[in-house]
């Protein structure tokens, strides 16, 4: 059976928010050599750019370490350093490398939102830290100039303090308005509903990931660097830097 993914949920509504959720009950469905399949669970698996969770399972008696989350063919593996037994289990989310993962998701998907409307160039890489992220743009050639107003368009649209929105819409809606912006293609065809983020007008693609409540929460981009990756491609790494004013977690 399928593992349900808790933070997949319907953020509408929903208290606490499924992608602030820190903590679970679930039971152990199956043992590997090294991992656990659970029957739910609030653990990111790899993927998308954003790295995995890590943090504790809980049993009566026992304590492990959740090392590294995958996903193998559909299956959501919790690598453990030693094993729970089959049956119920507490999931606890080590949280600030989580949140940390979710500042930087959503600030990645702003600057790829606004980078495309500003330039037309397409994300076609991206990899999340807990302390850096590096976004690949294509067709690109950014100048100093580009990227402060790259760097000065992502801050005011933190200072907006927009709200993200997670919703299911018809793969045909989403593909008639993101168009040659992304590429759709990669996503197996007999999906036919996809889970949308939108950040305020800035930005709205399909994702996986987990990610914040508002812009305010991401503090401040600072581009760190940009290196170019080959034909008409360029790399931007930036950082996120604390302005205090990020609401409380
Ligand atoms: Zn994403």
């Amino acid at each position: 059976m399928a593992t349900v993914v808790l933070y997949m949920e319907d953020r509408r509504g929903q208290e606490p928010d499924p992608c602030y959720l820190r903590a679970f009950d679930a039971i152990v469905t199956e043992q590997g050599p090294d991992f656990v399949v659970l029957d739910r669970t609030a653990f990111y698996a790899e993927g998308g750019g954003q790295p995995y969770d890590t943090g504790i399972l809980s049993w009566g008696g026992g304590e492990a370490r959740v090392l590294r989350v995958t996903k193998e063919k559909g299956v959501i593996r919790h690598h453990v350093d030693r094993l729970p037994p089959v049956g119920p289990v507490h999931g606890a989310v080590d949280w600030d490398r989580r949140y940390a993962h979710m500042r930087y998701h959503t600030s990645q998907h702003l600057m790829s939102g606004l980078v495309w409307k500003i330039y037309g160039a397409r994300t076609v890489g991206n990899q999340l830290y807990t302390d850096h992220a590096r976004v690949d743009f294509q067709p690109a050639n950014f100048t100093p100039e580009d990227l402060a107003r790259i760097e000065g368009e992502c801050n005011r649209a933190i200072e907006a303090a927009h709200d993200i929105r997670i919703f299911q819409e018809d793969r045909l809606v989403v593909d008639s308005k993101i168009g040659d912006r992304s590429l759709l293609d990669l996503i197996p065809a007999s999906i036919r509903r996809l889970r949308v983020i939108q950040v305020g007008t800035a930005d709205y693609c399909p994702c996986g990931g987990t990610h914040l409540r508002n812009t305010s929460e991401i503090g401040r981009v600072r581009i760190a660097e940009k290196r170019s990756k080959g034909k008409e491609t360029d790399r931007i790494a930036y950082e996120l830097v604390p302005t205090g004013s990020e609401r409380p977690t």
